[in-house]
């Protein structure tokens, strides 16, 4: 009996379905008016993480009272139906659920949900990019119109004020020009191919220590470079000098006493830079969160030191766009640590 149901299921009238949707990556579902199941393509039985989906019914299934709801619209009215939820599979995701009537067999109906969670997400991360952008740029920008408001008020012999609010709309203005790079210099690197050559992390972190290295003077650091005499990469310069630009420079400013330490090494496959500090570290529960974009650790002192909050996520995207990695290591009050690896160039041992 075992062995005559098994070859009628092998030769269930689904093998065309079966070959072609196996293909598919998202649930596809064959069921009858009553809600029973007759048949599921190898991802449904993924997404939801059942063995056997014959026979038993989509709510069941799916416990996706939508889903149930819009297979009985598709019978009842005769149309193709469709919606987009959320429904909570192995996973959360949000899918569009399509249903029609099977056109060779009307008391069946597929059901497909297309799963479209990445893409929501990704539209999301834009929208609340937009927003971000909006609103580092209207910060700044109120402050300019209240003070060229209050300026073109003033009696004119308050020179004084007339100044102050000057100097401080000059700083403002070249806080937007700094926001406007920096997101400029992600759009660039996000839309472009990398052009890579070979080229010397040495002699651009060098480059980069002594851009640097008056800063640190003038705060009393001791801001030193270790390493190799020459470390040959296959990158883009601009990126990685970018990359350790960003990093040299916060650990500069936010470092109040001590030192800052650039090493540089390598292994086989990989060069490595490591940027520590003595500087104000990183609280814990702030850590996961440094490398996204606008996010600050301490909004005000980030302005004060002419931070964007883009540095980071820069630094990020541009290690990875190389094949690379980034990660951090700090202690509250003691300093921290970035590493940043990058691939040798293969050609130059
Ligand atoms: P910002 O332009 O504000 O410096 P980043 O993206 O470069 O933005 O850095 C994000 C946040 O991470 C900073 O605002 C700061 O709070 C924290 N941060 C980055 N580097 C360090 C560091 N070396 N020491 C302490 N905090 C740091």
């Amino acid at each position: 009996m075992k062995l005559w149901r098994r070859q009628k299921a092998s030769s269930d009238g689904f093998e065309l379905l079966r070959g072609f949707s196996s293909g598919l990556e998202d649930p596809l579902f064959l069921v009858r008016r009553d809600g029973t199941i007759v048949f599921a393509n190898e991802a449904a039985k993924r997404t939801f993480g059942f063995n056997e989906m014959e026979g038993r019914t989509i709510l069941a299934m799916t416990i996706s009272h939508t889903v149930e709801r819009l297979v009985r619209a598709t019978f009842e009215s005769g149309l193709p139906q469709a919606e987009e939820f959320g429904i909570r599979t192995t996973e959360d995701l949000v899918v569009i659920a399509r249903a029609w009537l099977d056109p060779s067999n009307r008391g069946q109906a597929y059901v497909l949900l297309r799963n479209v969670t990445a893409i929501r997400k990704l539209e999301r991360v834009r929208q609340d990019f937009v927003a971000n952008v909006s609103h580092e740029i209207k910060t700044p920008l109120t402050t300019i119109r209240a003070m060229a408001e209050v300026i073109s008020e003033v009696e004119t012999e308050d020179v004084g004020l007339r100044e102050r609010y000057l100097r401080q709309i000059l700083a403002e203005v070249d806080r937007l020009s700094l926001i406007v790079d920096d997101l400029l210099t992600l759009s660039v690197a996000e839309g472009h191919i990398l052009r890579k050559e070979p080229c010397d992390f040495r002699e651009i972190v060098e480059g980069l220590v002594a851009q640097v290295q008056p800063r640190a003077v003038e705060k009393g650091l001791e801001l030193v470079l270790e390493g190799p005499e020459t470390l040959p990469l296959y990158a883009n310069p601009t990126q990685v000098a970018q990359i350790a630009l960003n990093l040299i420079s916060n650990a500069v400013n936010y470092t109040a006493e001590g030192s800052v330490r650039v090493l540089l090494s390598r292994d086989d496959k990989f060069a490595t830079l490591v940027v520590s500090d003595t500087g104000m570290g990183i609280p814990s529960e702030d850590l996961p969160r440094i490398f996204e974009r606008f996010y600050r650790v301490d909004k005000s002192r980030s302005r004060a030191s002419g931070g964007t909050g883009l540095g980071l996520s820069i630094v990020k995207h541009m290690a990875e766009a190389h094949g690379g990695t980034v990660s951090v290591e700090s202690t509250l009050n003691r300093g921290t640590t970035f590493h940043v690896h990058l691939p040798l160039d293969p050609e130059a041992d």
